[in-house]
């Protein structure tokens, strides 16, 4: 089964590295014209790709907390595109620390991108899918946000909460066609892991029944999945991309 997104027009939240530029690269190479976003412009180089690669993207900063922002990301998609069918809740940040020692910045921070971004986000591109009666919201979510882990309770506060949030939201729209579904990636390669210690990497990866680290690639390809219309039946779901590591 090949998935084609032709036509379709995606936005991807924190696409400049990691997960959420795979996400583009993968959405961009089964057809859709991709939206890239981060704070800073890192995001243009991974737009430039898509285009030598012979897709269609466009590049835009934004932080995901701020609703101006937002709303001018989803406004310049609409215009320039003339519609918006499938959003990527990417972006996130983790501010680790034990809970007796956490400053309220961290605990703040880490809502604002990764719970209240999400809301902002999905909320911006709402009006557009409801007149639509067609899309795909998916957000990324966390094994630890399902299973716990000491030293993260707000990243895990929060990625729990982005599940309760799409399936909330999954019986609020499916009457309009919006699936709304959440991806939960296991340990994966990227910047934000590569600080673990190579001792703690061992550990983990031996908690790890298929024995190695997710990829990008491994997530994106689910995110893609989702996005496409062979998944049109399934909302209000969560698929742990985990090799295994909790079930
Ligand atoms: P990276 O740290 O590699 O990338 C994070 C991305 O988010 C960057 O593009 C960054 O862009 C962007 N970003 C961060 N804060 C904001 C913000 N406030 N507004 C807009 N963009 C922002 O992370 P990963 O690729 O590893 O993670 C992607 C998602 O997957 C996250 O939600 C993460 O929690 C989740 N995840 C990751 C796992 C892993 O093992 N790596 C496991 C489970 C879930 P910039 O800094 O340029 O703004």
């Amino acid at each position: 089964m090949r998935l084609d997104l032709s036509g379709k027009v995606a936005v991807i939240t924190g696409a400049s590295r990691g997960i959420g530029r795979q996400t583009a690269l993968t959405l961009a190479g089964a057809g859709a014209t991709v939206v890239l976003t981060s704070r800073g412009d890192a995001a243009e180089a991974v737009a430039a790709e898509v285009t030598a690669a012979g897709g269609q993207a466009l590049a835009l900063a934004a932080d995901v907390s701020d609703a101006e922002a937002v709303k001018r990301v989803i406004d310049t998609t609409n215009e320039r595109f003339g519609r918006l069918d499938i959003l990527v809740n990417n972006a996130g940040i983790t501010r680790d620390q034990l809970l007796l020692r956490m400053k309220r910045d961290d605990w703040d921070a880490v809502v604002a991108t990764n719970l209240t971004g999400t809301f902002l986000c999905t909320q911006a591109v709402l009006k557009t899918m409801l007149k639509q009666r067609s899309g795909r919201i998916i957000s990324i979510s966390s094994v630890v946000g399902q299973s716990g882990n000491p030293g993260q309770t707000n990243y895990a506060a929060t990625k729990a909460g982005i599940i309760g949030f799409s399936k909330a939201l999954a019986r609020e729209v499916a009457s309009r066609s919006i699936t709304v579904n959440v991806v939960a990636p296991g340990l994966i390669d990227t910047d934000m892991t590569r600080d673990i210690s190579s001792d703690a990497q061992k550990n983990w990866t031996s908690a790890i029944p298929l024995g190695r680290l997710g990829t990008p690639e491994d997530v994106a390809a689910a995110v893609c999945f989702l996005a496409s219309d062979a998944a049109g039946y399934i909302t209000g779901q969560v698929l742990a991309v985990n090799g295994g590591m909790y079930a």
